[in-house]
């Protein structure tokens, strides 16, 4: 099912294979009881990406290119750094100036490659790489590079084969470029084409209401057409105006009978906080996954009785700042007054969303300092008991 790589070329850090774990506190809070999260944030460098990239740097490899390059919104250049590290060769990361989590941009650095952080946007990033690969003999890794949407495909085989090929009745992802959620779903038709799976689970795509193209493109204009937009979200990694891989993601979301669903900066936050409580930390991204099947189950377009496998595509370590500023309860407060463009989807005052945010304070965990004293910590413990 996968592209051939003659083992001389082959770069691998030993991806895929990650775990697939139940999530017992989000289950009984979204009436789910067969809620599973496939990890792919335990790649080697912590995001799903690992996995098309494999394959990709080793096709580079193989056609004996000196030069890699990628745009990124962060995962996609720290995976490719360390792959081109691995096979020996240089790496030219675009990415945009700000709105870039530390932790993302540090893998970059430390993986030796060449970084350039662009006045611009991911979208604005992409135009210039396009130009650039014209003139310049580099290998493109971005997710248009069909190896790394082969490689991506290992997600929906592994869930399969950790389920014993029973297909799950739900899969739901997040949705930026688009290329993650069209790799599930080509592996999830090629399974029952090749008979490995009796049906086909329903694919469904989840995308921030700031960065929503997708979800306007199915719910506005009935997929005809994709209207491009300038993205905002704190969410950074699915902060894409312009995807490109909307057609395949389209295809592969009527194929399955999948839905498309938008969630707001505060039901990210929340959902994110909710997968944490259950002991599995991810980004923000991920989050949306769990975001969107509240929605779904709302609906009732999830049913309790059904299975449902969210894809977490990345791990909390990526983006620590917005976990701390989340449980410190900074988060919207220091976003909406730093921006110039007020984050849609943000909580205003009066809305529903701003009820939410009473809900979140329920999740929120802000350390707790004291003077070294026995008796401040014994207060503190019992303090946390009585507290719901
Ligand atoms: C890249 C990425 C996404 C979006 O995947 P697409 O293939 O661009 O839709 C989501 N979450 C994380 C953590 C990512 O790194």
């Amino acid at each position: 099912m996968l592209p051939h790589i003659p083992e001389e070329h082959a770069i691998t850090m030993g991806e895929g294979n990650t775990p697939l774990y139940h999530l017992a506190r989000c289950a009984r809070a979204t009436g789910v009881e067969r809620l599973f999260a496939k990890h792919q944030g335990m790649n080697p460098t912590a995001s799903f990406k690992d996995t098309g990239m494999t394959f990709a740097a080793s096709s580079a490899h193989q056609r004996g290119f000196r030069w890699v390059a990628c745009a990124s919104t962060g995962n996609t250049s720290a995976s490719m750094a360390a792959y081109a590290a691995r096979g020996d060769m240089l790496s030219l990361v675009l990415i945009p100036d700000g709105k870039i989590s530390w932790g993302k941009l540090s893998q970059s650095l430390d993986y030796g490659a060449l970084t350039c952080q662009l006045r611009t946007d991911f979208d604005g990033c992409v135009k210039i790489l396009n130009e650039l690969v014209r003139q310049k003999p580099v290998y493109l890794l971005n997710s248009v590079n069909p190896y790394r949407i082969e490689g991506q495909k290992t997600a929906a085989i592994e869930l399969l084969e950790q389920l014993e090929w029973e297909a799950p009745d739900h899969i739901i992802v997040p949705g930026g470029n688009l290329g993650n959620s069209s790799a599930i779903g080509k592996a999830l038709l090629e399974m029952l084409e090749l008979k490995l799976i009796s049906r086909l689970p329903k694919l469904s795509i989840i995308q921030a209401e700031g960065a929503n193209p997708f979800y306007r493109c199915v719910h506005e204009f009935g997929g005809s057409k994709l209207v491009p937009m300038t993205a905002d979200t704190l969410a950074t990694a699915i902060r894409i105006g312009n995807p490109a891989s909307w057609k395949k993601a389209l295809r592969v979301l009527r194929a399955t009978g999948g839905e498309v669903e938008q969630v707001s900066e505060v039901e990210i936050a929340e959902a994110k906080a909710e997968i944490g409580a259950d002991g599995i930390g991810c980004e923000p991204a991920s989050a949306v996954t769990l975001a969107g099947l509240k929605k779904l189950r709302a609906r009732g377009f999830v049913k309790p009785g059904e299975m449902v496998v969210l894809i977490l595509t990345g791990h909390l370590l990526k983006d620590p700042d917005f976990t701390i500023k989340f449980h410190r309860g900074d988060l919207f407060a220091e976003n909406q007054a730093s921006s110039s463009v007020p984050i849609s989807g943000a909580p205003t005052a009066g809305t529903p969303d701003e009820r939410r945010v009473t809900r979140a304070k329920s999740l929120q965990r802000a350390p707790v300092v004291l003077d070294a004293d026995l008796g401040a910590v014994i207060a503190a413990l019992d303090g946390a008991e009585t507290t719901p």
